[in-house]
């Protein structure tokens, strides 16, 4: 179902009226994890000064060590549902159990499968049956083809808004903190009607190449561009290393709509 075989259109996947897959970049900012209200909201204004539109922040944090901080959970996605009403943003949310599908469908407007869940199949059909965006992260280790299964499975219950993420693969390079694997991009759209976004924040685990990762994505193809940003990265709760700070951000933004192929 979500093979350029079967529907040679592009899809377009319509959050609050953010058109992704329309040919524009469409970008996505927000912390790592959703830590206050107060954090969220500083972070959901300078999205909104920039005339953007979708935000992130994790609730459910897939951490690496169970003692690391693990999310705010529901109260994290409650968070998140006052800050897009307050700034009327989108807002994306990473959801680990099938169980809390239902549930999170009232609090965020885009469903986002991580990289550690993307053959979690339970989790993929459950999201596959609610008429919500779902935003699909490659697999750490999950060839091309693997990853357009896991959409397959989401597709094969009948939710067909899927935008498709590279977010580095792990490899034997420990220059970055995964490799991103750009060429992913085209050959996923190539194969696959589905919009393809580019996470420069996990792929390269580098502040340093951020940019320009994003501006890799965007010319080889990327329908859009995710990034972490947090009020102060310092104290944060998780991805603390890599997170912009609100400066960074201007600064990240500023040169990025300077390129030839962002607008
Ligand atoms: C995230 O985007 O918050 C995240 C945990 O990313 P990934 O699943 O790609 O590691
Ligand atoms: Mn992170």
């Amino acid at each position: 179902l979500v093979s350029r075989k079967k529907k040679s259109e592009n899809t377009i996947v319509d959050i609050k009226g953010e058109k992704v897959g329309d040919g524009n970049p469409h970008l996505v900012f927000g912390p790592c994890a959703v830590e206050s209200y107060e954090q969220v909201a500083t972070v959901a204004e300078a999205v909104k000064a920039k005339g953007l539109k979708l935000l992130r922040g994790g609730a459910f944090k897939p951490r690496t060590s169970p003692y690391d901080f693990q999310g705010l959970g529901l109260e994290g996605l409650k968070i998140l549902k006052r800050v897009a009403d307050e700034y009327d943003l989108a807002v994306i949310s990473e959801i680990v159990s099938p169980a809390d599908i239902e549930t999170a469908v009232n609090y965020i407007d885009v469903i986002q499968i991580g990289a550690r869940n993307m053959q979690n199949f339970e989790l993929l059909k459950a999201a596959g049956s609610v008429n919500k965006p779902v935003l699909l992260k490659r697999g750490i280790a999950a060839t091309i083809e693997e990853f357009i299964n896991a959409a397959e499975y989401i597709m094969s219950q009948g939710n067909g808004q899927i935008i498709l993420c590279e977010r580095g693969i792990r490899t034997y390079e420990r220059a970055t903190r995964n490799t991103l694997d750009i060429s992913a991009v085209p050959i996923l759209k190539q194969e696959t009607h589905l919009p393809v976004l580019v996470d420069v924040t996990h792929s390269t685990g580098r502040k340093d190449l951020l940019l320009p990762a994003a501006k890799a994505a965007l010319a080889i193809g990327a329908d859009g561009v995710m990034a972490e940003v947090h009020p102060d990265p310092a104290v944060a709760l998780s991805d603390s290393a890599q997170q912009m700070d609100l400066e960074q951000f201007d600064h990240f933004m500023k040169e990025l709509k300077a390129t030839p192929f962002a607008r």
